[in-house]
């Protein structure tokens, strides 16, 4: 089938950052893609790529097999919607908030209304319309979000992190929502995504994305069941934090990692760092454990993935820890999304990219 969107060797480069390197890939039309990668591997800066919103600082971006350049953008720019990971709607009703780009169109108040009472039950929000739409809970957001874009029905659909912070009951309706539109209206749907082991679920063909570079593309099945080098690396480099680290009497750092969090690491180190912890090294408790271990954080569950024999959690403890557990663990400890949670991880388990 021919390719909706065309990328080639597109780099991107910000004053401080090449957020993406080099990168070649198609998306065919009227596929379910998605871009796997750990945070900063450059899926929203191609995404926004994609969605014609930014360009590449070099490199070719092909639409329909249509040279993009700046006498075709923003007329083709209309046959691409792009959720943003952080929802913005607006402070008003949820009608208005998915009616707006019709309006913009020109569409029939018959159509407008239509249209929005279709989307509305796809998403499974059907009588919502004149409720507020910032009063509703983060996962309804999200899916008035989705709602939004989807009611303007355009060729190609970007989603960035559709699922991400979401609770299993949201999450399985925006993922079922994904695949509808994709059967029945025949959507391309380009999705990204952190979470590894959720891309497979309603995924044919995925590509992993590592510091910029598309590392791998294939078939989901190939490319989340083979356990290769790029998938071991993605694993590990889950829990990356970066900031500034003074060093410490006793011989270790205190790493200031932002958002009120301080990681102590085994290590002399004054300045800049980045850092990782591996999933497996952090212990994860109910309540405070009595350890050594220099590194406690209380934290809440905000997202859990279940893999053949482990889970894998997301806890947020001001910046956002990746925790493994058995699934053994995972059902004693009763655990769910917004179950309270301490983490602990030995100052030794803390190491430097
Ligand atoms: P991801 O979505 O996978 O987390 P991003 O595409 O947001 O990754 O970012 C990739 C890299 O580019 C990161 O190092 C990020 O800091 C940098 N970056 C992204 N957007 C900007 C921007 N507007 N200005 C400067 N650097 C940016
Ligand atoms: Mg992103």
């Amino acid at each position: 089938m021919r390719p909706i969107i065309k990328l080639e060797d597109v780099t991107k480069n910000y004053a401080d950052a090449t957020a993406l390197d080099h990168v070649s890939l198609k998306v065919k039309q009227g596929e379910i893609f998605t871009i796997a990668g750990p945070n900063g591997s450059g899926k929203t800066t191609m995404l926004r790529i994609m969605a014609l919103i930014d360009t590449p600082t070099s490199g070719e971006v092909h639409f329909n097999s249509v040279k993009i350049g700046e006498e075709n953008r923003s007329q083709i720019r209309s046959k691409c919607t792009m959720v943003f990971q952080k929802t913005a709607l607006f402070n008003t009703t949820v009608y208005k908030n998915i009616a707006y780009g019709l309006k913009l169109r020109r569409f029939s108040k018959k159509e407008i209304d239509e249209r929005v009472k279709d989307v509305l039950d796809l998403v499974k929000l059907n009588g919502y319309e004149k409720r507020l739409a910032k009063k509703l809970s983060g996962g309804e957001q999200q899916r008035i979000s989705l709602a939004r874009a989807l009611v303007l029905d355009t060729e190609l659909l970007l989603l960035d992190e559709p699922t991400a912070n979401l609770d299993p009951k949201n999450m399985s309706i925006i993922e079922e929502t994904v695949s509808r539109v994709n059967r029945e209206r025949k959507n391309t749907v380009v999705m990204a995504t952190h979470n590894l082991f959720q891309a497979e679920t309603i995924t044919k063909r995925a590509a992993l994305l590592l510091g910029g570079k598309i590392v791998e593309v294939g078939t989901a099945q190939e490319i989340f069941r083979t356990p290769s080098r790029h998938l071991a690396s993605f694993a590990r480099l889950e829990n990356v934090f970066s900031g500034v680290s003074r060093s410490l009497k006793e011989g270790t750092s205190l790493i200031d990692v932002g958002d009120g969090v301080e990681i102590e690491a085994a290590l002399r180190k004054s300045g800049k760092i980045s850092v990782f912890v591996r999933p497996e090294d952090i212990i994860l408790s109910r309540k405070p454990i009595s350890s050594s271990a220099r590194n406690v954080f209380k934290g809440r569950i905000v997202e859990v993935s279940d893999l053949k024999s482990v889970v894998k959690l997301r806890v947020d403890a001001g910046k956002q820890f990746v925790v493994q557990i058995t699934k053994r663990s995972f059902n004693e400890m009763q655990l769910n999304v917004r179950s309270e949670v301490f983490l602990t991880f030995k100052a030794s388990s803390v190491h430097v990219i």
